[in-house]
C-alpha cells in the first residue's frame, strides 16, 4: 500500500494547490483513513490526532451515527436549493436553536465559518443602520473577503477590500498592552480601551462588536471574569449588535455547547461552523435573536447561497447533536480538560522552562513557549518547526500557530491517548528546553 501513500504525494504536488501555504516546498502527510481521535496513511502508520484537523473534528473521525445520517439521507434527497422546505434543514436549524440561549429561534445556513461571520455583519449593519463592526486584533474570523478584514491576524496582509473595520487590543494578561498585572486589571483596562474606541470612533457609526469568545486561532486567551459581560454592558449603552464567533470554540470544544455559557453573557448574533457537523459536510451559519430577524419579517435580507442547508450538512448537524446528547460528548469534553489534560499540561509546565504559559479550557489548550520565561520572548519560528517534525515522528498530528502548540484532541478523546499524547509533548519539549 506504500505505493498509494507516495501516489497521493506526487498527485497532490501536481495538481492541488493548497491553502496557507507556499506551493513549492510543500510536503504534506498523506491521510487515507481515520476513526476517533487516530488518523493513518496508506501504509498503515497512525497518528494521534491532536490538532482535530483545524479544531474542527470535535465529535471524532468516522462517528458510525454521523455517517450513516449522512449516507440516509444522501439515499433520499442529495441536493435541493434553499429556497424550498426541507424537513431534515428545518430539523438541523430546530436542534441548533436548542441548544442557543432563549431569544434565539432562527437559524442562516452558510457553507462554512468565514461566510458566518459576513453574514451576521451584514445582519448587524441593516439591522442597526450603521457600519462599522469592532474586531480584536488577535483573532480570526476567517478568509472570504470581509472576514479577513475583521481577523486581527491579518492586518498586516494587504487586504483593505471591505469598509469601516476598526481593532481593538483584546485581554491578554501574558502579553498585555496595558502593563496589567492581574487578570481584574487587564479586563478594566481592555474594556476602558474598547469603550473609547467605541467612544473616538462615533457610536452612532458602529454596527457590531465581532469577537471570539476564546480567541482560538490567535492564542486560546480564555477571557478573564467579567470581560464578556462588560462588553456586552458597553454594546448595549451604545445599541452596538454583539456578534460572538463560535466557529472553533462552539459545540463542545470548551465543554460546552457554546463557550460563551460558561461567562454571563448572551450575544445578539452567534456564528458556528466546524464542531456543529465536525467538517463532515462543509457548513456554519449564524443563529439570530429574536429582535434581529423581526428586522427582516417585512424586509428581504440581500444574501443567499446555492449550498445554504444543504440536505447532507443538515443530516450530519442533526445525526452529531444527537449523538453528542446521547453521548454525553459535551460533558466528556469538559471533564477530561479538568481531570485529564490541565494537570498533565500543568506538570509539563513545571518540568519545561519552554512553556511560558499553560492556557486554555476543555479540550482547547495552549501551550505558549518562549525562548526566555524571564523576557517572554517568543520561541523562533525554526524551533516550532522541529517541535512540529517531532511530534509527528513521534506519530502525533499536533496544531502549531506561531509559537505555541494548541493541545486541540477531538471532545472524545480517552484518558489513555491524552497519556500517550503527553508524553510525546514532554520527550520533544526536553529537546527544546
Ligand atoms: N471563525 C473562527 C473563530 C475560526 O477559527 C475560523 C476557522 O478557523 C473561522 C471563523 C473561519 O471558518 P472557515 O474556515 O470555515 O471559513
Amino acid at each position: 500500500m506504500d505505493d498509494l501513500d507516495a501516489r497521493t504525494s506526487e498527485l497532490d504536488r501536481a495538481h492541488v494547490f493548497h491553502s496557507w501555504s507556499a506551493q513549492g516546498a510543500l510536503s504534506l502527510l498523506p491521510i487515507a483513513g481515520g476513526q476517533g481521535c487516530t488518523v493513518w496513511d496508506h501504509s498503515g502508520r497512525t497518528y494521534l490526532d491532536f490538532s482535530s484537523q483545524l479544531v474542527n473534528v470535535n465529535i471524532g473521525h468516522q462517528h458510525p451515527a454521523v455517517i450513516a445520517g449522512i449516507r440516509e439521507q444522501a439515499a433520499v434527497l442529495a441536493t435541493i436549493g434553499p429556497a424550498t422546505g426541507n424537513l431534515t434543514r428545518a430539523e438541523a436549524a430546530q436542534r441548533i436553536a436548542a441548544r442557543a440561549p432563549g431569544g434565539f429561534n432562527k437559524v442562516f445556513f452558510t457553507n462554512g465559518g468565514a461566510d458566518a461571520n459576513e453574514n451576521a455583519i451584514r445582519m448587524a449593519r441593516l439591522h442597526t443602520g450603521r457600519d462599522k463592526v469592532v474586531s480584536t486584533y488577535r483573532s480570526y474570523h476567517g478568509n472570504t473577503g470581509g472576514a479577513i478584514v475583521a481577523t486581527g491576524d491579518w492586518r498586516r496582509v494587504p487586504n483593505e477590500y471591505s469598509r469601516g473595520h476598526v481593532h481593538i487590543f483584546g485581554p491578554y494578561l501574558y502579553r498585555s498592552e496595558f502593563w496589567a498585572t492581574t487578570p481584574e486589571e487587564e479586563c478594566e483596562r481592555a474594556l476602558h480601551h474598547l469603550r473609547r474606541v467605541i467612544q473616538a470612533e462615533g457610536p452612532e457609526s458602529v454596527a457590531a462588536i465581532l469577537l471570539e469568545t476564546i480567541p482560538g486561532t490567535a492564542g486560546i486567551m480564555v477571557p478573564p471574569p467579567g470581560y464578556l459581560s462588560g462588553v456586552r454592558e458597553i454594546a448595549d449603552q451604545y445599541g452596538v449588535v454583539l456578534i460572538l464567533d463560535e466557529v472553533m470554540a462552539g459545540f463542545g470544544r470548551t465543554g460546552e455547547w457554546f463557550a460563551f455559557d460558561a461567562f454571563d453573557v448572551k450575544p445578539d448574533l452567534i456564528t458556528f461552523a466546524k464542531g456543529v457537523n465536525s467538517g463532515y459536510v462543509p457548513v456554519g451559519g449564524v443563529v439570530i435573536s429574536d429582535e434581529i430577524a423581526r428586522t427582516f419579517d417585512d424586509r428581504v435580507f440581500p444574501g443567499g447561497l446555492t449550498y445554504s442547508g444543504h440536505p447532507l450538512a443538515a443530516a450530519s448537524i442533526v445525526a452529531s447533536i444527537d449523538a453528542m446528547e446521547s453521548e454525553g460528548i459535551i460533558a466528556h469534553a469538559k471533564k477530561i480538560g479538568t481531570d485529564v489534560i490541565e494537570p498533565g499540561l500543568r506538570a509539563l509546565e513545571a518540568d519545561h522552562p519552554v512553556i511560558g504559559e499553560v492556557r486554555g479550557t476543555g479540550v482547547f489548550w495552549a501551550l505558549e513557549l518562549v525562548a526566555d520565561r524571564a523576557t517572554r520572548e517568543p520561541l523562533p519560528a525554526a524551533l516550532m518547526g522541529k517541535a512540529k517534525a517531532e511530534l509527528v515522528a513521534r506519530g502525533l498530528l499536533p496544531f502549531i500557530a506561531d509559537n505555541r502548540i494548541h493541545v486541540v484532541p477531538p471532545c472524545v478523546v480517552t484518558a489513555d491517548e491524552v497519556a500517550t499524547a503527553l508524553t510525546a509533548y514532554d520527550e520533544v519539549l526536553t529537546l527544546l528546553d
